[in-house]
């Protein structure tokens, strides 16, 4: 995985005077640590010495001297704290940025099958381990070293036997801290698994409020929660047990420590092999040892969750997205709009079959196209292979003679208005919105397309006209007063194709009327490709074209179609006296 490797380490590149600085301080840091109790062992050993000279100038020296490395450390630790943190959330945000544009380029398929949710941790949480592991990782592992072998070698000059018999107990500390350690690690997965299960099942029910409240079905919802929340209990009560026994018994370790370097100590005094100025050193020392076994257990730990969440990362960059723009892709200066079905074969996946196959359709520029069928065979697919959210696997498909496959994505889609069923609003305000099909229109092109679009006397009765927030999704609005919305944002961006996809279905018959008028104005002079239920409301289209799961079975204007007495005929026969 050497290309991962080299990912991995690329995030570092814009901060390595960063790095270099951060990990200086760490050197520094643990210099000072290291120093401090020799200083204090030339104090009560040379200076205390019965016998020594008046010490006092030599103790005031020392004074200033430890002042000053007290200084330097606090100073490095501030360092290491503030912009090393910082560092670590840099390379976050910029791996995040990959992340968010790369996930903006993954094409329908993608997000078919993906889950929101999992997603968003991905974008979170994973790369905050990550960028925990950027930061503390080579800290830590520096610092430890640094430290260690700084007291081993420290101590086993001072006196070889005491050193020794302290290294005994590291192998049985590190066995014990390992066990438990990994115990914790294990614990802390499982709660955060189970924080996002509760998050998830909050998220569920307020998200569904209306419809718990509607049913009465409270109690329901909460017998769900309480369940979630007791696991949740569950898991951090294995998560404080380990916590509790690992940093307990560290310090355990310590304490023993302690007393087997005070007694065997006292006893090497007795035997004169020591003096009770080295035996005070040694405490310092072991004091300091136990804090470099915890930096390495936990540059253990983050590179074991930092690791894990740079391959799921990796991942999902390395997933190249299905619809791509080749590299010489055309942008046309003028789209007229004339499209061409050649001989299209399409199919989800696999395992889910062909949605048609060898499927022809011309319609010229400003044609006016109506496909109608039953539910199920095709029309919404069909029109969302015209804009390439998905790719056709046989056959081509042509704007202006073109292969869409050689214009660039934004390009082509730039040219194709859709007015859906399903309205996304974004939570912002009405002119917010209707802007989205054109970022720097001016106000006065906001209120000419919200004229157009039958809007504007809605929006100038709302409490702040165009200023109104509309709240998530548009929830503060009535339905036929959100596809007006969306109707706007088309005319707006004023593209020479429009796929209008039920865009009627789901209203009332008084506001379908205001819809239909502004869509009809819509359609004017424009390549349009217009699903509807209701035939009603296409009675006037150039052509109407019939879907069956055989592909297109008949064609012809409205009257032609009703003489020739075929499926059209059927149905609208049935819509009129059902
Ligand atoms: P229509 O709009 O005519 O009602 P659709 O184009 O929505 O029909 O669906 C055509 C077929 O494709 C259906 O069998 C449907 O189950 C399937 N289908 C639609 N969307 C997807 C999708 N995102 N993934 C897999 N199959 C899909
Ligand atoms: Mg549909």
């Amino acid at each position: 995985m050497p290309a991962r490797a080299a990912k991995f380490l690329s995030f570092y590149q814009p901060y390595l005077g960063l790095l270099a600085a951060d990990l200086f301080c760490a050197v520094i840091v643990s210099a000072i640590t290291l120093i401090l109790p020799l200083c204090v062992r030339h104090i009560t050993g040379a200076l205390l010495a019965p016998g020594a000279a008046d010490p006092r100038a030599e103790l005031a020296l020392m004074a200033g001297i430890m002042l000053a490395l007290v200084a330097a450390h606090a100073l490095c630790n501030l360092f290491i704290d503030y912009q090393g943190h910082m560092m670590g959330a840099l390379m976050e945000r910029d791996m995040r940025r990959e992340l968010f544009a790369h996930l903006q380029k993954q094409s329908f398929s993608f997000f078919d099958d993906a889950k929101t949710g999992s997603l968003m941790s991905r974008i979170t949480n994973d790369l905050f381990a990550l960028s925990e592991l950027y930061h503390h990782g080579p800290e830590d592992l520096l610092i430890g070293l640094v430290k260690f072998g700084g007291v081993f070698f420290i101590t086993l000059s001072i006196n070889p036997t005491l050193s020794l018999l302290v290294v005994l107990f590291l192998p049985l500390m590190f066995l014990y801290a390992l066990h438990y350690n990994r115990k914790m690690h294990r614990a802390l997965l499982l709660s955060k698994e189970r924080v996002a299960e509760i998050n998830a099942q909050i998220e569920d029910s307020l998200a569904g409020i209306r419809v718990v409240q509607s049913f009465a079905n409270e109690p329901l919802e909460q017998a769900k929660f309480d369940a979630a929340n007791a696991r949740f209990v569950a898991s951090r009560r294995l998560e404080y047990r380990a916590e509790a026994l690992f940093y307990g018994g560290m310090e355990a370790f310590t304490q023993l420590m302690t007393i087997v370097v005070v007694v065997f100590g006292a006893l090497a005094i007795l035997g004169a092999a020591l003096d009770l100025s080295d035996l005070i050193t040694f405490l310092l020392y072991v004091g300091i040892m136990i804090e470099p076994i915890r930096r390495l257990l936990n540059f253990a730990r983050w590179f074991q969750e930092g690791i894990t969440g740079f391959q799921r990362f990796m991942d999902m960059m390395e997933l190249p997205p299905a619809v791509q723009e080749p590299p010489d892709a055309l942008t046309p200066a003028r789209v007229q709009g004339e499209l061409e079905l050649q001989r299209v074969s399409f199919g989800y996946k696999e395992e889910f079959g062909t949605v048609f196959r060898d499927l022809s359709l011309r319609i010229g520029k400003g044609e006016v196209v109506a496909l109608v069928g039953a539910s199920g065979s095709g029309k919404t697919t069909l029109s969302s292979l015209i804009p390439r959210f998905y790719d056709v696997y046989g056959g081509r498909i042509c704007l202006d003679g073109r292969d869409i496959r050689t214009l660039s994505l934004a390009a082509l889609r730039r040219s194709i208005g859709t007015v859906e069923q399903d309205v996304y609003l974004f939570a912002s305000t009405v002119a917010d919105n209707i802007r989205y099909g054109k970022p720097d229109a001016c106000e006065r092109e906001v209120i000419a397309a919200a004229a157009r679009a039958n809007a504007h006397e809605f929006i100038m009765a709302l409490p702040q006209g165009y200023a109104t927030p509309i709240g998530q999704r548009g929830i503060k609005l009535s339905a036929g007063q959100r596809q007006r919305l969306s109707i706007a944002r088309v005319f707006l961006k004023d593209p020479p194709v429009i796929l209008l996809d039920e865009a009627t279905s789901a209203l009332d018959s008084e506001s379908e009327r205001a819809v239909q008028q502004s869509l009809e104005r819509l359609m004017q002079n424009r390549t349009t490709l217009v699903i509807a239920h209701r035939l009603s409301t296409i009675r006037n289209a150039d052509r109407i074209v019939v879907l069956s799961e055989q592909g297109i079975c008949e064609q012809g204007s409205h009257e032609e179609l009703l003489a020739d007495g075929g499926r059209y005929a059927h149905l609208y026969a049935l819509q009129q006296n059902p």
